[in-house]
């Protein structure tokens, strides 16, 4: 009997441990916030796994993950000494931190956007001059969903973007015109098995992940390069555990590393219905060295997000949910989140038989879900 520790209890992690189960996984979650998903949902289930958590509960499982990024390096190091922690604090340092993300990416033998570091009122001179004129300014910690970021197309919009950001550490990226944008995750277990997740294009509205969708309308090679340069990461990041690239696919069809997630992604959702092993098994897998393969749905597959809407008057608005149901091919997964405007409160999962009609039917779909 194998015993996994999450740290946190948001959503991903209530979808990490509803793939642990049936693998005969006990699942651990550390999350003080008794209305998060993961504990409701541990609660619901009268509990195969533990929802208190507890530093002495962590510490008896076989292995801890984490379902988000903003965790204190020095907690992890104080986990480190006692149970494996996957991935490492050391992975976590860089990837939770824009600017030495980009900087590790790049001694990876990545390519990122061109940026400039911005920390004192001195790195604003000629920055976005330097970054190709347009950019956009973002804090190198704790953004999420395009949170703490402006884009920015002269040096007075950057001036007063910084000052909006509170002056903050901050990352300005020159602003890229890609042709699509794509995602790709790679795991990799403590006994050395690389095993690589489907290449999946990515649609955001307001900074927000809206829909992805698989396979990637990608010209040949892309998904290969995808997988080199994950594994490059991969490798030069020492991994133990899964991470996602987000990518920017250029018109030639070259990829840009926009940033990394230290665990399964929202792109990544897509997984759990379309036949394959779904990305967050993958995930329980290579942290318990489990034997793992590569995984991608089998059926053409698509995802929606969705997202808490304020209508006009205020009041949410609902999404269609028996038209929604009534589609064929849809599955509809909740995590029982208060509704908030602009805060991911499920989303919908779609397969057909072939890419066309997947596209057709995400067509149909979207309007149903503001
Ligand atoms: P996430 O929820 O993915 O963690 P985030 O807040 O960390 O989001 P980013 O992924 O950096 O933000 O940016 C959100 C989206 O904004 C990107 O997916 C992309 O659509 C757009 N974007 C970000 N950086 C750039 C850029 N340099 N050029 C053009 N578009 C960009
Ligand atoms: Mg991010
Ligand atoms: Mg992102």
């Amino acid at each position: 009997d194998l015993t996994l520790g999450i740290l946190g209890g948001g959503q991903l992690a209530q979808m990490l441990a509803l793939a642990a189960l049936p693998l005969g996984v006990r699942v651990t979650v550390l999350e003080p916030d008794a209305q998060a998903p993961a504990r409701l949902c541990a609660r619901h289930l009268h509990a195969p796994y533990t929802d208190a958590g507890g530093l002495e509960q962590l510490v008896a499982c076989d292995a801890v993950t984490l379902e988000f990024e903003n965790i204190p390096v020095e907690a992890l190091a104080a986990l480190e000494g006692r149970v494996p922690v996957r991935p490492a604090g050391a992975l976590l340092a860089r990837s939770k931190h824009r600017a030495r993300e980009k900087q590790a990416l790049r001694e990876a033998g990545a390519t990122t956007a061109p940026f400039e570091i911005i920390e004192a009122e001195g790195d604003l001179d000629g920055a976005l001059a330097r970054v190709g004129g347009r950019g956009i300014l973002k804090t190198s910690e704790l953004g999420y969903d395009g949170k703490g970021q402006a884009r920015v197309n002269t040096d007075a919009e950057l001036r007063a973007a910084w000052d909006d950001l509170n002056r903050v550490p901050c990352v300005l990226e020159g602003f890229v015109a890609f042709e699509r944008e794509v995602s790709l995750a790679v795991a990799r277990t403590p006994s050395g098995q690389v095993a690589f997740g489907p290449l999946v294009e990515n649609v955001h509205r307001d900074g927000i992940l809206r829909a992805s969708v698989y396979p990637a309308r990608v010209p040949d090679g892309t998904e290969a390069l995808a997988r080199d340069l994950a594994r490059a990461v991969a490798d030069a990041w020492a991994l133990e555990g899964l991470i996602t690239l987000e990518f920017f696919q250029l018109p030639g069809g070259d990829l840009l590393v926009n940033e990394v997630a230290p665990r399964v992604h929202n792109s990544g959702h897509l997984t759990q219905d379309g036949g394959g092993l779904s990305q967050f098994e993958a995930q329980v897998r290579a942290v318990l060295d489990l034997p793992l393969s590569d995984w991608a749905p089998l059926h053409p597959t698509a995802m929606l997000n969705v997202v808490g809407m304020d209508g006009p008057d205020g009041q949410p608005l609902e999404p269609d949910w028996a038209a929604i149901d009534a589609m064929s091919g849809t599955r509809v997964h909740l995590y029982h989140k208060a509704h908030r405007h602009g805060r991911k409160v499920g989303h919908v999962n779609l397969v057909a038989p072939d890419a066309d009609t997947l596209r057709a039917r995400l067509a149909s779909l979207e309007p149903l879900v503001p």
